[in-house]
């Protein structure tokens, strides 16, 4: 495949990965969205966090998990005594996929191909870390990590040990919180997240 690669994304260093997927064309969806939203983070993080794609808030900041689901992910994550700034975040696809309605963007799933054509930079982020941990916030993210399709909320809180090693643990995205309306069922999802960072943090050592 290495034939087939443009000069520019072969690159050497997570920083050269970055700059190379900004002008990334593997798929259609750079067309619309503003800009690529690579992962953040130190490249020594122990655990990597796969959410789905950018959000609307992601998509106009250029960085991943600033919006609501975002904030949640933090306030979570603290409680579970995960310091965010030692770990690495990162979205399956790097280019907010949406459907125009009025003045908003609605929030459109990305398809099988599109997840396929940007795990290149997935596997460029896991390969320059090299983290202990990857754990999928839901169903795309998993699709990403395991290269297939998994139940995601019947194996929450599983771990799975991809053929290369990574140890990958499967949970929802935190917007799958932030969807949920009758309080007493989303303070309940909210706990059931938390629990599942906590798991994580085991995971880390
Ligand atoms: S979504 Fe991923 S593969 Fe598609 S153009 Fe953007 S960076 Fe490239």
């Amino acid at each position: 495949m290495a034939g087939e690669m443009a000069p520019d994304e072969d690159a050497a260093t997570l920083a050269e990965a970055r700059a190379a997927a900004k002008t990334c064309r593997r798929c259609t969806l750079w067309r619309d969205a503003t800009q690529t939203v690579f992962g953040e983070g130190p490249q020594d993080a122990e655990v990597v966090f796969v959410g789905e794609q950018p959000g609307d808030q992601e998509d106009i900041a250029g960085k991943p998990f600033v919006g609501p689901a975002g904030k949640l992910f933090d306030a979570i994550l603290e409680e579970a005594g995960i310091e965010r700034d030692k770990t690495y975040v990162t979205n399956a696809v790097k280019h907010f996929k949406f459907e125009p309605r009025g003045k908003r963007r609605i929030h459109s799933k990305p398809n099988a191909g599109e997840v396929r054509a940007c795990r290149w930079w997935l596997d460029k982020e896991l390969g320059f870390i090299r983290p202990k941990l990857a754990v999928a916030l839901g169903a795309t993210a998993t699709l990403a990590l395991a290269g297939k399709a998994l139940p995601v909320t019947r194996m929450r809180g599983q771990t799975l040990a991809r053929e290369d090693g990574l140890k990958v643990f499967l949970t929802v995205h935190p917007s799958f919180i932030l969807r949920i309306r009758e309080e007493a069922d989303k303070q309940a999802e909210r706990a059931r997240f938390l629990a599942d960072m906590r798991a994580v943090r085991k995971l880390m050592g």
